[in-house]
Parts: C-alpha cells; structure tokens; sequence
C-alpha cells in the first residue's frame, strides 16, 4: 500500500525504480514475452487503479531509465501496457482487475472528504475504499477525471476508457459531489466537520500569463483555458496562424527578469517539483499546438527559448507534433505582442536567445535585443505553466508555500492543520500524471496510519535460486526497438486516437527484447575455481579476477572476483560457460508482483 524505501535489488530494476507506483514493469514486460498475459495485466494494475490510462499517455519516466536503452533503444514499455490492458482491462470490459483490487471486505467507521476528483484524488478514494473506508470525493466541474479529461486531448486519451477506469473506483462504493467547489460551494471548515480526514488534492487551473507589452490583448489565451474549452466540446475561434509559446515556470521567470533588465538574473530548477512543472510545460504547449491544429488552424507554431536538445520533451512527443506540420521555432524570447488600432492581436515580436542555461546549468537567458523578429498570428496561446487556486483554501486554511502551493511534510503529505492532508498539483505544482497517482496513494496510506492503520511494508523481496537459467538470445543486440503504431498523418483529424497499439506478433517481439532485469547472477563461491571463463565470455566485460589486495579483501596473493550487478544485461553467458556451475540465475520476487493472479 505504501510506497516506500526500495531493497537493493528492487532498485537494480531500473524501470521498477523510476516507477513513481513502484510497478514492476520487468515482470510484465517479461510475461508478455512468455504468452501470460492476464499476469501480466495484475502486475500492470496491482500498484496503479489507472494501468489502461498510463498506458496511453504515462510519461513513462520507466523507459528513460530502461537498462535496454544501454545496449541500443529502451523497452516500450508504455505500448506493451496498452497490450495487455486492451486484452483484460476495463476497456475490454473485464473485471480482471478484481484480483487485485476488489470491494471492501470491511467498513470502517470513519470518513475522509476528498477535494478534486482528478488522478491523485481518485487514486487516493481507491486505497481508502478498498481499506473500508468511506470516501466522498468532492470535484469543482461537472465530470470526474480533472486533467485526465480536462487537460489530455481526446486523440490521445479515448474518454470511454477512461470513463470506465473511474466508473471502477465509483463501484467500490465512492461517493461523488460533482460541480462542488471549494470555497464557493463548500468551505474547508464545513468538510472538517463532515469527515474525520480531508485530503486536498484539486488541480493547477489558474493559467499563468506573460507581462510583456500587449500581453492582455484580446486574442491571447492561457493555455489552460483553451485546453479546457476545447476538450468540453466548446468551440474557440482561433483563426489560421497559431502561436503557442511554450516553457515552465523557471524558464519563463528568468525570461521576464532578463527581458526587463540588461543584467540578467539567474534561476535555477531548484526542487524536484519545479523540474516536473517545466515538463509539464512543455508537453502542455505540444497538447495545445496539437489541439489548435485539429480546432482549424492551418499554421501553428511553437515558439521556446530552447533549442530541441535543451527542450524537457520526450523524443516521441516532438516527432508527433512534427509530424502533425506543426513547426517550432527555438531561441527565441517573446518580446511584445503586436495589435491594430482596435486592441486586436495581430503578431508577436521576438527577439533572440543567446544561450539559455548558464555554466552551472541554471536558467539564465541571454537575449541579443538587436535580433527581432515579427511573426504574425491571429491567436497566440500561453503554455507557460499553471498555478494553483491557494484563496479557495479560506482564511483559516493550511500554511501555502512560497511558491502557492500548500505547504505539506514532503515525506507524510500533512498539512499544518491536524487530520488535513494534500498532494498532487494542489501542493506540488503541476504534476506528470503518475507522479499524481503516486501521491494519491502515499496519502491514502499515510491516512490509514493516522487512524492506526497499518501501513504494509514494503512486500519483503526474496531471492529465488533457478535451477534453470534464462538465455539473453545471441542476436540480442541486433533486435531493435519496435516502434508504436500510430494513424497516417493525413487521417489525424477529429478525436481519433494517434496511437493504435501493437498487434500480438508485435507486442511478444517488442517484449523478448527486455533484459528481466529481475534475475540475478548468483556465485557460489565454494564451487569456483577462479577459472576466469566467466570474464573471458562476458559480452559487456562486467566480470573480472583481479589481485585480492586491489580490492582490501582475502589474503595477500588470492584473487578476488569482481561483478558489477548494476551494469549486467543477465545474458547468461557465464553461467552457461562456467564449468563448476558456480554460477546461477536468481529470480528476485521483489515489489509488486500479485500474490493472487495467475502464476505463483
Ligand atoms: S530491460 Fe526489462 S527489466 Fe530491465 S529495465 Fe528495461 S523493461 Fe525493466
Ligand atoms: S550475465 Fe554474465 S556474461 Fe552476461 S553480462 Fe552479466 S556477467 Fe556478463
């Protein structure tokens, strides 16, 4: 239930450890490869209520870590998701998920108020629910889902499963207040004296804007309020020319000191929060640009002050824009926003960028004032961040950070009102889908404990000694990554999802690639015979005998064996060759890994 410190070897799986959940994505990935696909399906869901979501639109902060993408292109480890949840998801209307996330067996007499009924909210009301407690999730719109729905555009995210995934949650017995804001509809004070736990976890939809010259003209739209319109079904006329003006909040406030004063000032990402928001920037403004194009804009353009390798966006996110005629234009810092005579936006003036980040890696922007440039536009939208609505909380709401956010212990998510927690964007900034399903979590745990809960360790991993051996293919390294299907460019109008997934053929080949950075090299040191065919044979040169004393170990004239767990890709070619069979695969059970599913 908790998602705590990690063991060692859970950590030695790369793509476990990245995983804000902690989902064993090895033990999936390597199911899939061996035909065990509902196995697979529990160990995608077991640690995450929204798998068949994360499976289309997860940043996937896995796969930058995949130990694969040492050897050639990381496991696509997202697609392989969908794989699985398309065949024993909520979208392929099973109720597989049961196994492992069924109804209450008891219901406990307290109650905890849930204000936002966005990722994290809904995740939180699923482990307290599934715990026995009673929930009431409290959302400001009409529709559940917060940035999922409001926020992910359709072609990305189909809204009948998403639906479904939170339909699942409302089954276990949550109730829902919908169009319930905070401070308007209810107060703080009113929800504390309702319920015995509040948890704050509502979105960052106050759009942030641009104080340079022009910056209110009519015809500049924060992004976040487009966004919201457009994926309501509302129709914004935004005419032909398009400019979207991408960048997080660090980027953008070291533009503005830099703009106004001829000495720069430097800022740096200084939190782990404030890195997540610049990401989320980023993939805010190619959503928008995205989106603008299917409102009818025949020419969008994304303007940074990054070049593309400076810009926090994945790979595959800029091919898709791209590839979606979007065209970017970088190292450029928006100067002025040009109107007509009636107040109308016409164009955006920029000048240009110098460089962005200075020696110690910190925002510090250089402009070149006498490099200006005049782009023309009839809409220009802002994707420079979102903040979060910090008055709703009341004058005798929780202590808010000074970046207006509510202030919590990082490692508890408490607030500094007793029994009144918070988490996701509403005290982090904007969050990355799973990094807000992990808070849900994180506080649905830490709740539990307040009311003397037990919070599960974590699962205690346990090395299992193989008496046989998985072999890395020989031509391992000559298989490359399968990319992930998507829909011809010129049929990417409307809501039709861009992504349609792997076949069955792609999907096992895709999947023997992994590494299963789950099994270990065991030395049985009684059985070896210091022989060095086990160095001689590895591919990678991860094994070595040196003198013992290089290392302080054994006595002076031995030698010692030296493994570096860390980088071996387990081909199993030393154990293979090892003539005493001192050497052996080792299956650690690690975290998440469904006790009730379809293998032991
Ligand atoms: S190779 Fe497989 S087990 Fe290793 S990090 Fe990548 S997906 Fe995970
Ligand atoms: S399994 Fe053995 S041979 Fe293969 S990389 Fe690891 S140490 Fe080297």
């Amino acid at each position: 239930m908790t998602i705590g410190p990690l063991q060692f070897y859970d950590e030695n799986i790369p793509c476990l450890a990245a995983c804000p959940v902690h989902t064993n994505a090895g033990a999936y990935v390597a199911a899939i490869a061996d035909g065990e696909d509902e196995f697979a399906y529990l160990t995608a869901r077991l640690p995450n209520p929204f798998a068949s979501v994360c499976g289309r639109v997860c940043a996937a902060p896995c796969e930058d870590e995949c130990r694969r993408g040492e050897i050639d292109r990381p496991i696509a480890i997202r697609a392989l998701k969908r794989f699985v949840t398309e065949r024993y998801g909520v979208e392929a209307g099973s109720d597989t998920y049961k196994k492992v996330a069924g109804a209450p067996l008891v219901d406990l007499p307290y109650s905890v108020g849930i204000v936002g009924g966005g990722p994290t909210g809904l995740s939180a009301a699923h482990d307290l629910r599934r715990l026995g407690y009673k929930v009431t999730v409290y959302e400001a719109t009409g529709v559940l889902g917060g940035m999922m729905v409001l926020g992910i555009p359709e072609y990305r995210l189909d809204r009948s499963l998403l639906a479904a995934e939170i339909q699942a949650i409302i089954d276990m017995g949550v109730d829902v207040q919908l169009n319930t804001r905070l401070g308007a509809d209810v107060t703080l004070g009113e929800l504390r004296e309702r319920h015995d736990a509040v948890f704050l976890s509502y979105g960052a939809f106050l759009g942030r804007g641009l104080d340079i010259p022009g910056g209110d003209a009519d015809g500049v739209l924060k992004a976040v309020e487009f966004l919201l319109n457009t994926n309501q079904g509302f129709e914004v006329d935004i005419g032909e020319n398009v400019i979207v003006i991408g960048g997080g909040d660090v980027a953008m406030d070291a533009a503005r000191t830099a703009l106004r004063r001829d000495a720069y000032e430097s800022r740096t990402v200084e939190s782990e929060f404030e890195q997540v928001a610049e990401t989320a920037a980023i993939t805010e403004a190619l959503d928008v640009a995205r989106t603008a194009a299917r409102a009818g804009a025949t020419h969008v353009k994304v303007i940074s002050l990054e070049s593309v390798e400076e810009l926090p966006a994945s790979e595959f996110e800029l091919e898709e824009a791209i590839n979606e005629s979007i065209s970017f234009v970088h190292r450029r810092g928006p100067a002025r926003i040009l109107t007509d005579a009636q107040g109308r936006l016409t164009g955006l003036e920029t000048i240009g960028v110098l460089s962005v980040f200075d020696e110690d890696g910190r925002f510090a922007p250089k402009f070149d004032h006498d490099d200006v440039q005049l782009h023309e536009a009839d809409t220009i939208i802002l994707a420079i961040g979102q903040a979060v609505d910090v008055e709703a909380l009341g004058p005798d709401g929780p202590q808010v950070s000074p970046r207006k956010t509510i202030q919590i212990d990082p490692d508890t998510l408490e607030t500094s009102i007793p029994m009144v927690w918070a988490g996701g964007d509403a005290a982090k900034g904007p969050r990355t889908l799973i990094l807000g399903i992990a808070d849900g979590r994180i506080a649905a745990a830490q709740i539990h404990k307040a009311f003397g809960g037990e919070i599960q360790g974590q699962q205690e991993g346990q090395m299992v000694q193989l008496e046989q051996f998985h072999r890395l293919d020989d031509i391992y390294d000559r298989i490359g990554r399968i990319d992930v299907p998507t829909i011809p460019t010129d049929r990417r109008i409307g809501l039709a999802e861009v992504e349609t997934g792997f076949t069955e053929e792609m999907a096992r080949c895709e999947a023997k690639r992994c590494l299963r950075c789950f099994a270990n090299i065991l030395l049985d040191a009684s059985k070896c015979v210091l022989c060095a065919l086990c160095a001689d044979v590895c591919p990678i040169d991860v094994i070595s005998l040196i003198p013992a004393e290089e290392v302080g170990v054994g006595l002076v004239g031995s030698t010692a064996l030296m493994f570096d767990e860390r980088a071996c890709i387990r081909c199993a070619l030393c154990i293979e060759r090892c003539p005493t069979d001192a050497l052996s695969m080792g299956l650690w059970t690690g975290v998440g890994v469904p006790r009730v599913g379809v293998r032991a």
